[in-house]
């Protein structure tokens, strides 16, 4: 018995010998600081699990949902859209209920990317991007993004017999792994981009709503005549603290959205019904409800970001998401960086490698665990001597 080739494709996971090391560090007592998770560490609001519970004992919930998501649920992501960004939707062909974003995002891929096709994918990256490509046999093309570029991929560095032969380009702004925001302006050059080279842009808004200091993030479908180039990827994971309950959508032009319900209803089978009314009365609710998760995550991130200046960290305040983005000190790479705060202090992070080769010299920290947790990582460091130079 042997898989497939396109299995034997995937890059090795880089993770592995760093959990290998938190699990004997566990076992030795270690009392370890986990920063390293992209997982709300509070619950799901709590008007939604009342919702669920009702939901659940509706037998009307319980058979095989419409594939591509309730009339309803369509109706009330249309009409979210239109309350946040002011665009309109048609809910019937330019909404798609997901089983959580990821699995869309890696499905978008199957039905846009042929053999011998290239896609436009940041370095780093929430790393799907990299390998649905090489799962639907195309060929990546990385762009580097770094504190020099803001973080924005440069599109003028694209060869362009690259850019000719690529039928995708996925961003992700406000951005995992590094925390970097974009603004309208940019998004306007990458539709020129994309419409110049016959490009789909994929846009991958799973934080979206978890921003800070009055920013606020741009969707491509604000963009006059932007929607048949782009489709975006919504999530209800970390905006309404839902990562189990698999739910978010996608939105965009009618093609787009209609290659991915094809796949889609040829693997999986839909919503579970009383998660996708669970998933509406997340929608509805008050922004006000985000608006506190984003309170308790504004202030961890000041704690975070005061203590890393007093270690010697001179970085700039994310405006967006639950990470920070940071150089690893002279002298290490992000591997032995990450492996020194493991045994020096009993912290675990990702090492930016872990995100693409352009992320090495980086790694990451999530602010998803407690104010005093943080500071006393912050203290941890301080008594090892862990600085940055
Ligand atoms: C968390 C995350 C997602 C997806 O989450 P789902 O739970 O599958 O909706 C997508 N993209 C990025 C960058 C993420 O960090």
């Amino acid at each position: 018995m042997k898989p497939s080739d396109r299995l034997n494709k995937i890059p090795p996971y880089l993770f592995a010998e760093i959990d290998r090391k938190v699990d004997e560090a566990r076992a030795k007592g270690v009392d370890i600081i986990n920063l390293g998770i992209g997982d709300p560490d509070t619950p799901t609001l709590p008007h939604i699990v009342t919702e669920m519970h009702k939901a659940i004992d509706d037998p009307s919930t319980h058979n095989y949902p419409p594939y591509q998501g309730t009339a309803d649920f369509r109706k009330a992501c249309s009409e979210w859209m239109k309350n946040r960004f002011d665009v309109n939707l048609d809910p019937n062909s330019e909404v798609l209920a997901l089983i959580g974003s990821k699995e869309a995002i890696a499905h978008v891929f199957i039905a846009f990317v042929d053999p011998g096709d290239y896609t436009l994918i940041p370095d780093p990256a929430y790393p799907v991007y990299k390998t649905a490509t090489i799962l639907a046999g195309g060929t990546p093309y990385l762009m580097p993004i770094n504190p020099e570029n803001n973080y924005l991929p440069d599109l003028d560095k694209i060869p362009e017999d690259v850019a000719k032969k690529a039928k995708l380009m996925f961003l992700n702004y406000p951005n995992n792994p590094t925390g970097a925001v974009a603004n309208i302006e940019y998004f306007k050059k990458v539709v020129d981009f994309a419409n110049k080279y016959d490009i789909l842009i994929c846009s991958d808004q799973a934080y979206s709503e978890m921003t800070y200091d009055g920013y606020v993030a741009p969707s491509f479908l604000q963009i006059e005549g932007a929607k048949d180039r782009c489709i975006e990827f919504f999530s209800h994971s970390k905006t309404y603290n839902m990562t189990g309950w698999r739910v978010g959508f996608a939105v965009g032009g009618k093609e787009a959205i209609k290659a991915l319900g094809t796949i889609k209803n040829n693997i999986d089978s839909g919503v579970f019904k009383a998660i996708q009314n669970a998933a509406i009365t997340a929608l509805e609710s008050p922004q006000l409800n985000i608006d506190d998760l984003n309170k308790m995550y504004q202030k961890r991130r000041d704690v975070l970001y005061n203590g890393l200046k007093e270690l010697g960290w001179n970085i700039e305040l994310p405006k967006a998401t639950f990470y920070f983005w940071l150089p690893v000190p002279k002298g290490y790479t992000s591997v032995s960086f990450v492996g020194l705060l493991l045994e020096k202090a009993g912290i675990v992070v990702p090492p930016g490698n872990g995100y693409g080769s352009n992320g090495e010299g980086f790694f990451r920290i999530a602010i998803t665990v407690g104010e005093e947790k943080i500071k006393e990582a912050l203290q941890r460091m301080k008594d090892a001597g862990i600085r940055y130079e």
